[in-house]
């Protein structure tokens, strides 16, 4: 097939066999990317395209997709090269046939989520900058957790929601609550911890044999309550994998307060990506938090 010369070539060279694309087919149910699955002699990859300019964005994911899996941990593709052909990036990875998590790879995914976030560094951020979605996201490494989360996280979306045509209340009480976010904290002081980092439903599901795989990650070294904020925001994880998750590393009581900051992340992304309601919820959220103060 003329069209995955190029993708096939690159293929064979990274992993050694020659691989030849024999069939094709498109796979749906992704909000950013379009994708297809490439089969040929027994070797089966998943491909994900975007336009050309979008290289960086599937490099990221390579290096995001290598740390989950190099952690060990939990079960993630292998990323296997990226490149652009034509008009179009790529990035081709481990195909692997998922299916819904099941009770029993519910309870796994608790547990090795809470392995995964036990892998740790010196600092917050990553080695690069990726995407959430298909927003930038900044990861420069930074010692305090909260001068990261307020620059890097909060005040890059608020600041493009701005530009992006939200309410200035939004913007101005965005602005308070960046100035006193240590309230959040008190005595509690997260480690950096590894992150999948976009965290919800349609980023979770199992292989075959059950095990929990996770995929689509926007990665860097973080708070650990951050991941688990974003399985509650969109639902689709139940109460085995929350409590298979605590029984393994418990989770400080002022998470209750503190999930709501982080999701707050994930919401002003979603008004910068799709905008609308999101923006409503965004400065709920926010009024919710500063009633705390
Ligand atoms: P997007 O970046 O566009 O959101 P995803 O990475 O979420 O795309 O992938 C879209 C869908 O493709 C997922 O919902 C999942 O069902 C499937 N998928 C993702 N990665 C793989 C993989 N490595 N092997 C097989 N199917 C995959």
């Amino acid at each position: 097939m003329r069209d995955w010369e190029g993708i096939s070539a690159a293929i064979s060279a990274a992993t050694g066999p020659p691989f030849v694309t024999r069939h094709s087919r498109a796979v749906g149910g992704g909000c950013i990317n379009e994708a297809a699955c490439l089969e040929g002699d027994g070797a089966r990859y998943f491909v994900k395209f975007n336009q050309r300019d979008r290289l960086p964005m599937f490099e990221a994911e390579a290096a995001g997709l290598a740390a989950l899996s190099d952690s060990g941990t939990i079960r993630a593709p292998r990323p296997v090269a990226t490149g652009v052909d034509g008009k179009r990036a790529w990035l081709a990875m481990e195909y692997i046939e998922l299916g819904p998590i099941s009770p029993q790879s519910s309870a796994a995914l608790g547990r090795q989520l809470a392995a995964m976030h036990r892998c740790s560094a010196t600092f917050f951020g990553w080695s690069r900058d990726n995407t959430i979605g298909a927003t930038p996201q900044l990861n420069m490494q930074t010692d305090s957790w909260i001068e990261f989360y307020r620059e890097q996280r909060l005040h890059y979306q608020l600041r493009l929601a701005q530009e992006n045509g939200a309410p200035a209340r939004l913007y101005d009480n965005g602005q308070r609550l960046m100035e006193v976010l240590s309230v959040f904290f008190g005595s509690y002081n997260p480690v950096p911890s590894l992150l999948h980092g976009d965290l919800w439903g349609g980023n979770a599901a199992a292989d075959q044999s059950g095990r929990p795989v996770l995929f689509d990650p926007a990665v860097y070294y973080g708070d650990r309550e951050a991941d688990l904020a974003m399985t509650e925001l969109f639902g689709g994880f139940d109460d085995r994998f929350y409590q298979s998750y605590r029984d393994t590393w418990d989770i400080d009581p002022g998470y209750s307060t503190r999930k709501v900051l982080y999701n707050l992340y994930h919401v002003l992304n979603h008004y910068n990506l799709f905008g609308g309601a999101y923006a409503g919820q965004a400065e709920d959220m926010v009024a919710r938090l500063l009633a705390h103060i």
